[in-house]
């Protein structure tokens, strides 16, 4: 079932990736960016996993939202607000039942991602998290409507997710400290749709 059990068991496996990852993130984010991404995502992530182990909500929703407020509260850098906004936003749209559909955590992130779009006043396209995200959330909701299961959907969204990443490779960032460089941020994978890709991935493994 997706309930707070299944949101700590992703919170888990999204700290564990973003740990093993940390030095790539960074990697990423020096020829266009402050080379932090990794550190940011890593303090958050630790901050998170705190404090959800030291008093875990009893829902889906408040235990997404609790991540996000952590991610908010804990990170310098502009993806902490951004994936703050995410989880919040998505914590929020959950409500507060015990339990939720696979439709519903898909909705959900919908809602976050848009909110992330209007915190960042960025589009698709601009070379950001959101790159990997929206195909995410369109894989998810087209997998679940052709009537796939959740583990299935999560894994088109994870593939969607990675390929959109690779995707940002030829893009000019308009968003971000990358979008200071201008035509000299083509040629790079953004490290925010990398982190990004991780989380996706982190949902499919605690379902399964
Ligand atoms: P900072 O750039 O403040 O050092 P990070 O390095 O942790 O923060 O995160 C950078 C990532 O944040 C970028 O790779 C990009 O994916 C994402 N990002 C930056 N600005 C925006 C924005 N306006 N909208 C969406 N995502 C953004
Ligand atoms: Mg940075
Ligand atoms: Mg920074």
């Amino acid at each position: 079932a997706l309930d707070g059990e299944y949101v700590r068991r992703w919170l888990a496996a999204a700290t564990a990736a973003i740990e093993r990852e940390s030095d790539h993130l960074t990697e990423l984010d020096s020829p266009i960016g402050d080379a932090d991404h990794g550190a940011n995502m890593r303090r958050g992530f630790t901050a998170a996993s705190a404090a959800v182990g030291k008093e875990p909500p009893q829902t889906p929703g408040a235990t997404l939202a609790l991540v996000g407020r952590q991610l908010i509260g804990s990170v310098g850098g502009a993806s902490g607000p951004l994936y703050g906004t995410l989880l919040r936003r998505a914590g929020k749209a959950l409500g507060d039942g015990p339990t939720v559909t696979p439709g519903e955590l898909c909705t959900a992130l919908r809602a976050g991602v848009d909110g992330v779009a209007q915190l960042g006043r960025s589009e698709r396209g601009d070379k950001t998290m959101l790159d990997a995200l929206y195909p995410a959330v369109e894989a998810l909701g087209s997998a679940l409507d052709s009537g796939a299961g959740l583990v299935a959907a999560l894994a088109a969204a994870r593939t969607a997710a990675e390929e959109g990443a690779v995707a940002t490779v030829p893009m000019q960032a308009r968003k971000g400290r990358a979008s200071y460089l201008g035509e000299r941020s083509i040629g790079h994978q953004d490290p925010g749709a990398t982190s990004a890709a991780l989380l996706i991935a982190a949902l499919g493994e605690a379902a399964g």
